[in-house]
């Protein structure tokens, strides 16, 4: 008889994330929204707790689609992430910060409205889009905007950048077998089916709700 550990490399697992783990591809909105809330609602909680300073106004999340260069954008203000964070919640497949905030704050916060749990939502954009980028920076202070890229495949590149402000800005490269998320009406469509009565507004051309 033996027994061992089971053995996954990211070769094996990246092309089943991507193609099978949905049945439904335009789910990726949702889950990128539920990110979004997600980095938006930590940091209403620790705002509350006293762990940030000053005001936090009033954190929106917004959603841009430019056609021309097949691209859409997913804005938000929320906590952001660090370089550590982006390896430690991006690089990790199946690793959750939503599920660690939660544990974490489980004594201070009481019903938190976090959504995320899995730690494998964020790589369901990888089934509309060939390339994703991650332009960040965390709301903890002297911290470095960074910006993360991947094709889909396990490498992924990672570097400092120049941003201002505090918050997370996703970039889906959409790909030629999913333009049809390029159009408005889809994205209101979407937008219409799973994300209604959501906690932090969401902005989407003149909509916002
Ligand atoms: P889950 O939401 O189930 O934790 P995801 O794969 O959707 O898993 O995301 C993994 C982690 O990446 C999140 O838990 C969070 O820590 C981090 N993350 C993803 N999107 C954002 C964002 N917009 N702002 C800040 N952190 C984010
Ligand atoms: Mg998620």
């Amino acid at each position: 008889m033996a027994t061992g550990n089971i053995n996954v490399t990211a070769e094996n697992i990246f092309p089943i994330i991507k193609k099978f783990l949905y049945s439904d591809h335009e789910i990726f909105l949702r889950e990128l929204i539920s990110n979004a809330t997600d980095a938006t609602l930590k940091l209403k909680h620790l705002s509350t707790l006293g762990e940030i300073k000053g005001d936090i106004g009033n954190p929106i999340i917004e959603i841009k689609i430019d056609k021309e260069n097949k691209e859409i954008r997913i804005i938000d203000q929320g906590v952001g992430m660090t370089g550590e964070e982006v390896e430690k919640y991006i690089n990790q497949v199946a690793f959750s910060g939503a599920e660690e905030f939660v544990e974490k704050y489980k004594d201070k916060v009481e019903d938190s409205g976090i959504i995320g749990h899995f730690g494998l939502g964020f790589y369901s954009s990888f089934m509309v889009a060939s390339k994703v980028e991650i332009f960040t920076k965390s709301f903890a202070e002297d911290s470095k905007a960074v910006r993360w890229e991947c094709d889909g495949s396990p490498q992924y590149t990672l570097e400092e950048i120049e941003r201002g402000e505090r918050g997370t800005e996703i970039v889906l490269h959409i790909d030629d077998e999913s333009l049809e998320f390029l159009e408005d009406s889809k994205i209101n469509e979407l937008l219409n089916k799973y994300n209604k009565f959501m906690p932090i507004p969401i902005k989407f051309g003149t909509r916002e709700e």
